[in-house]
């Protein structure tokens, strides 16, 4: 490379970014870094260049969902974050530190000082689409960071169980206070589908995600089944080849409603 070429400034960096995606929840435990990953995965599969951005950073799983063992890199530039096996650039914190399980004991303001570093920092290259794995619920940090980050929409995610108890309702409410729109809501969860019969066993009761978007002027995504493969293989850090229609079809639906 040729020692004399400018440096790019962070913002310009920045801009190879086309569109900033925030996926939310209501409270923790609804699936939103599976849905996050799989939408990445989905999206890739249709052609776009992706990458994740980690903010869950107390309880950061996107590397181990992808199986990633590198650790993120410095150069000159900035901050080298590693690729999954299919190519969506990955940064995290516990990219960043030596040992895996270490807990991350960060308070509310540094979170959001390191998660603001990462997306200036790294250098993200030529992305069709970020998309940031927030921390779940609509607490201080996630407010926070919602409102420091160029988020363009939010994809928002729940569960039956988070649906009963109304937190994606004061979470979509949250959201609406501010500017980004909410591109759609996912229900995760809803069914488990038999694998004899392929009867669909609505195991937390009817799913109401469809008439809950409706309810709040949302578009509906779609719903997931309770697959034992998909956290299988999240498990294994081997998402990347967990295959659904399902996901596939919500990544078509995102991506038609953005215009890049
Ligand atoms: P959150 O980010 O909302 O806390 P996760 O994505 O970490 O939730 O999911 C919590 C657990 O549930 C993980 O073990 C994950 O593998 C599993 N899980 C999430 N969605 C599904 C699904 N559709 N089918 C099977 N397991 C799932």
């Amino acid at each position: 490379t040729c020692s004399s070429a400018p440096q790019l400034t962070k913002a310009q960096k920045a801009s190879n970014v086309k569109k900033v995606i925030a996926v939310m929840s209501g409270k923790g435990g609804v699936g939103k870094s599976s849905v996050t990953s799989m939408l990445a995965v989905s999206l890739m599969r249709q052609g776009f260049k992706v990458g994740i951005l980690d903010s869950d950073i107390t309880g950061p799983s996107i590397p181990k969902i992808f199986g990633i063992k590198e650790r993120a890199g410095a150069s000159q530039g900035g901050i080298i974050a590693p690729t999954s096996r299919g190519g969506i650039k990955v940064m995290s914190l516990n990219l960043m530190i030596e040992n895996e399980d270490d807990p991350v004991i960060l308070r509310g303001p540094l979170i959001t000082q390191v998660v603001n570093q990462f997306w200036k920092d790294v250098i993200w290259g030529e992305l069709d689409y970020l998309l940031i794995d927030m921390p779940p619920g609509t607490g201080d940090v996630a407010i926070t960071l919602f409102q420091s980050l160029p988020i363009n929409g939010v994809v928002m995610v729940t569960s039956p169980q988070a649906l009963a108890n109304m937190v994606v309702r004061k979470a979509i409410k949250m959201v609406r206070n501010y500017e980004p729109p909410i591109y759609g809501l996912v229900e995760n969860m809803a069914y488990v589908q038999c694998p004899d019969c392929s009867k669909k066993i609505e195991v937390f009761g009817k799913p109401q995600g469809e008439e809950e978007a409706k309810r709040t002027g949302i578009p509906f995504l779609g719903s997931l089944p309770l697959d034992p493969a998909l956290a299988t293989l999240s498990d294994d850090g081997k998402i990347e080849d967990y295959q659904s229609a399902d996901f596939d079809q919500i990544a078509r639906s995102l991506a038609e409603q953005i215009k890049l």
